[in-house]
């Protein structure tokens, strides 16, 4: 099965009992047993539920693992995945991760004496020397937020395979369209669904994907321990975003390469970040692991009142926190999502003041280019 019609056709996709095309939503805690522990393969629904069960074969053949694993939210799925650990052990992390993986790291995970390294994994000698004999994971992003930088995830998995570590990608930015990290040797694979998967803005969750027997099981008894399960109602949502997720990804992609062309042409805009740019310094790598560049794009304005000015003047972009929708989004890092780290920090990192992410959506591009020219300043 090719990828577009799996994102159809993958996974259960409807009901047997009776032919329905659309996994109904079983709306309920519990399960009658035909005896005392004669179950028709259900108990409770935070152990499991058919819904949810139907998401979760989804999201594991679209990441290419065996078991597929659905969460309340993308940082539940993080801290279930984190409760792998135990006091002492040692993770290390791309630096630019995610604001809310930032703060479950240092200031909740610490107080259980989970160790950490925040690195730039896009150089592969950071993660090298990092590595320390209590050493138990590394958790990537690639694409990055906001500046987009590649890790090798190949090389990555070379580290975790030699060392006895896992390697966690949080996959949110390529989506599984785009990109596979379980191909590429990763042992762990999330996705934020709140972003392209559900890609209607209108459901938080979190999805995981996994290869192997023994860490599958050891993640549903995490699961059903911490109880951060996804409802039926959501994980019927997701299952519907995922229909049209391929057509959806390819749609923002045609735009976004010509907002980005747009954007290089314009005399106010100072810089373009964007992996499929040829000038980008992870294009090469991401050629090499994804097949789609996505349609996250950041730009520098070099001044932060200009970009506050075009944030305002926008119509079509929405001014929003989150990505991954039908509809466009733009933000401004350095007094939003990254607002929290500390400005010589944020400016080591390349978060100018400023800089503008777009979260490209589905509407016309012309009508998404007039709207950024205007904002701009032409005419
Ligand atoms: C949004 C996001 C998360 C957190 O997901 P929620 O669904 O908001 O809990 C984690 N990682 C990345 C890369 C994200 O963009």
């Amino acid at each position: 099965m090719r990828s577009k019609t799996r994102m159809v056709h993958g996974g259960i996709t409807r009901d047997e009992q009776t032919g329905a095309v659309s996994v109904p939503i079983y709306q309920v805690s519990t399960f009658k047993q035909d005896g005392i522990g004669k179950l028709r393969g259900y108990e409770y629904s935070r152990t499991g539920n058919p819904t949810r069960t139907a998401l979760e074969s989804v999201i594991a053949e679209l990441e290419n693992g065996t078991h597929g694993f659905a969460f309340s939210s993308g940082m539940s799925a993080i801290t279930t995945i984190l409760l792998l650990f135990s006091a002492g052990d040692h993770i290390i992390l791309t630096d630019d991760v995610y604001g809310g993986s930032y703060r479950l790291i240092t200031k909740v995970l610490k107080r259980f004496n989970l160790e950490y390294t925040f690195v730039d994994t896009s150089n592969i000698e950071n993660v090298e020397n990092a590595v320390k004999e209590n050493t138990k994971a590394i958790l990537i992003e690639t694409p990055t937020n906001p500046l987009l930088k590649i890790t090798d995830i190949r090389k990555m998995a070379a580290i975790t395979s030699n060392n006895d570590m896992l390697l966690i990608v949080d996959n949110t930015f390529a989506s599984p369209y785009w990109q596979n990290p379980l191909n590429l040797g990763a042992d762990i694979v999330l996705h934020s669904a709140t972003k392209y998967i559900g890609g209607h803005s209108d459901v938080i969750g979190g999805l995981v994907s996994v290869k192997s027997e023994p860490l599958a099981e050891k993640i549903h008894f995490l699961q059903n321990s911490v109880g951060a399960v996804l409802g039926p109602q959501d994980s019927w949502l997701l299952m519907r975003g995922i229909k049209t997720l391929a057509l959806r990804m390819e749609a923002i992609e045609a735009s976004t390469k010509k907002i980005v062309d747009f954007l290089l042409k314009h005399k106010r805009v100072m810089k373009v970040y964007y992996p499929g740019l040829p000038t980008h310094p992870g294009h090469v790598l991401a050629k090499s692991q994804t097949r789609g560049f996505g349609g996250m794009i950041s730009f520098d304005v070099g001044d932060g009142n200009y970009a506050e000015e075009i944030l305002k003047r926008v119509n079509y972009f929405t001014l929003a926190e989150s990505l991954g929708a039908v509809e466009s989004l733009i933000s401004l890092p350095a007094k939003m999502t990254h607002a929290s780290i500390p400005s010589k920090r944020r400016l080591e990192l390349g978060i100018s003041d400023g800089l503008i992410r777009l979260s490209v959506g589905i509407e016309d591009v012309e009508d998404l280019i007039e709207d950024l020219a205007q904002a701009l300043g032409d005419a």
